[in-house]
């Protein structure tokens, strides 16, 4: 909030969680910046990410963190519940971002990233608690495909099983609708890029990628044990 009283008086009134925000900044500006200046150094003149990482605005969900990867190796694009419209569904900021990491950055992978306890397939399941959000229930409908094919897949499941189910099965679908993108039709028709779907799982910090083969997600960590 700007304080509007006169001269003598802080330029900016904060909150609590506002305080801790601007120290953080302070922070990183006096230790963790010039720990990577000559990183930051190298970006400032261009970047060259090699994967496009598509996940869920959600805030337990760090992909920086549980890739280890560092600042200009991930193309980030989020949103709630880590949705692509197929082409032509809605032209907007998603298919904007695929078509310029694809066209202009020429990333070598895309990555789309579901995980546990998401807010938007738990609202899937119970529509009703949308009510009051026509922007959200409007956006979910890229998810639609998934909804349905969940119900009739799993009619038996409830709960946090049904849940994740529908992530799961999310992340399948928007891997789908990332296909009719025209960018990356041409390039996975090259076979220039590579797609895949993770889930993230908060609690335990494990990463499952999708195995085609196998039809089934697979824990990373099982599959590195397996190949060591
Ligand atoms: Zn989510």
């Amino acid at each position: 909030m700007v304080n509007r009283k006169g001269p003598g008086k802080p330029v900016v009134d904060t909150d609590a969680s506002m305080g801790r925000l601007l120290d953080g900044v302070r922070r990183f500006h006096a230790q963790a910046f010039p720990q990577r200046r000559q990183l930051f150094r190298r970006l400032a003149r261009a970047q060259q990410p090699e994967t496009l990482l598509i996940t869920c605005a959600d805030s337990r969900v760090v992909p920086e963190l549980f890739t280890q990867t560092e600042p200009g190796e991930l193309f980030l694009c989020r949103n709630v519940g880590n949705l692509v419209p197929a082409y032509g569904a809605a032209l907007g900021g998603v298919s904007a971002v695929i078509e310029y990491a694809v066209m202009a950055l020429e990333v070598k992978n895309v990555v789309i990233c579901g995980h546990s306890d998401c807010g938007a397939m738990k609202a899937l399941v119970r529509p009703e608690t949308l009510a009051g959000m026509p922007t959200v229930a409007s956006w979910l409908r890229h998810a639609e495909a998934a909804r349905s094919i969940v119900r009739v897949r799993y009619p038996d499941l409830d709960g946090t099983a049904l849940v994740q189910a529908l992530v799961e099965q999310n992340v399948l679908t928007q891997l789908d609708h990332l296909r009719t993108h025209p960018s990356v039709a041409a390039r996975l028709a090259e076979g220039r890029l590579g797609v895949y779907g993770w889930t993230y799982e908060i609690g335990t910090g494990t990463v499952a990628m999708f195995d085609p083969t196998a039809g089934r997600f697979v824990p990373l960590e099982t599959a590195a044990s397996k190949s060591a």
